[in-house]
């Protein structure tokens, strides 16, 4: 199949292209880099069935010669495109977010449309806000400030899904909406401020480790190889299936439990606790349901937070070394 990854040069999408591209697709990754990295695609660019476009999602398509002709016809997309780190989405960049979501959903169902393609959204367990159920399941509706500092966001993705299940009811559009929970691994930028890169990067350098708030706030990590076969079972699926899908590991921690796991893993480290303000809005429990993903897509996920830690601290290791930092294992 010829398939499109918007996002593609961030931390999902360069774990997507590498999936799809060993699956002997032909990839079209489209991203503007904002926190995505060339790095990530740059070993893939040798490969003839990958092609990488720098383009930002909230301008429409146009006729790219990667986009035109019979054998340039899409068969998917999935529409990554999106900061997904607080620091990242909220600030001077939050109005961009908020474009992002919106325009950039109106802009691929349109491609979608012209190249007769099925089209996965990457919505999130941040349509749920701060929930006051746990575990969330689809039905829930969420309980979301319209007017906080992270509503570009959780407003954004939830526009982009009423976008995407209007474009199926009155256009025709082959959608599916999959809602990620916290998702971690190898291709995470180191500095992009989320809560995993963030220990791990800390204790490697022997720094503190920064719990915001009390650090009984929970939330449930999935390993990125896990998240991977979620989606492209998804988008695979029967296509009355349009979700939309929690995707996400039901196995919830405090954010003091998974400082605790990070400080046992990384050896001989010295690192202690220090406590910061916990952000305005940030959610308290996190917990997918994933009820309808095991019945309807046969999945679950395999890896374990520890494993997925084991999995994730070499890449980590390798990305600061590379930028000439110094570790607590070199002194
Ligand atoms: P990421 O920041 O690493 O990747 C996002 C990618 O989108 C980056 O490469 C960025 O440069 C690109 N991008 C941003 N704005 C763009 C624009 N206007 N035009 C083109 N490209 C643009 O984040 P991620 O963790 O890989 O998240 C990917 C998607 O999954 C996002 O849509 C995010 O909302 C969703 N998601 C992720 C998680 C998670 O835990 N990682 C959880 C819920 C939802
Ligand atoms: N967090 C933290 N220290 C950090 C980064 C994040 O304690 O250095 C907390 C944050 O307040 C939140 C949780 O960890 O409660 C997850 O934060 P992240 O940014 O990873 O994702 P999200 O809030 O979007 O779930």
């Amino acid at each position: 199949m010829y398939i499109m990854v918007t996002g593609g040069s961030g931390f999902i999408g360069a774990n997507l292209c590498r999936r799809l591209l060993a699956a002997g697709h032909r990839v079209l990754c489209v991203d503007n880099n904002y926190t995505g990295s060339y790095d990530n695609i740059q070993p893939l660019v040798d490969n003839e069935r990958f092609a990488f476009v720098e383009h930002d999602v909230c301008v429409p398509f146009a006729d790219w010669p990667q986009l035109s002709g019979a054998e340039n016809k899409l068969d998917q997309i999935y529409n990554l495109a999106c900061p997904a780190s607080p620091p990242a989405y909220q600030g001077v960049h939050s109005i961009e977010t908020t474009k992002t979501c919106v325009l950039g959903a109106i802009n691929v169902l349109d491609l979608a449309l012209k190249h007769d393609a099925t089209v996965l959204q990457a919505s999130t367990s941040e349509v749920y806000g701060d929930p006051l159920v746990s575990p969330q399941s689809e039905d829930y509706r969420g309980n979301v400030n319209p007017n906080g500092i992270r509503s570009c966001y959780d407003e954004g993705k939830r526009c982009a899904e009423s976008l995407f299940f209007d474009y199926a009811r009155h256009k025709g559009a082959k959608v599916k909406v999959i809602r990620i929970f916290n998702t971690y691994g190898p291709f995470m930028d180191p500095n992009d401020g989320r809560v995993v890169s963030n220990f791990i990067c800390q204790a490697l350098q022997g720094q503190d480790l920064t719990v915001y708030g009390r650090g009984q706030q929970t939330r449930s990590f999935c390993f990125i190889d896990d998240l991977v076969s979620g989606m492209t079972l998804m988008m695979n699926s029967d296509p009355h299936f349009q979700g939309p899908v929690n995707l996400g590991n039901p196995h919830e921690f405090t954010i003091l439990e998974l400082a605790s796991k990070v400080l046992e893993l990384i050896p001989n480290c010295q690192s202690r606790l220090i406590y910061k303000d916990l952000p305005l809005d940030d959610p308290q429990r996190r917990r997918p349901d994933i009820t309808l993903a095991k019945s309807r897509l046969r999945w679950e996920p395999r890896v374990p937070l520890v494993e997925g830690l084991k999995l994730s601290i070499p890449y980590f290791t390798q990305k600061l070394r590379a930028r000439g930092l110094t570790l607590a294992a070199d002194l």
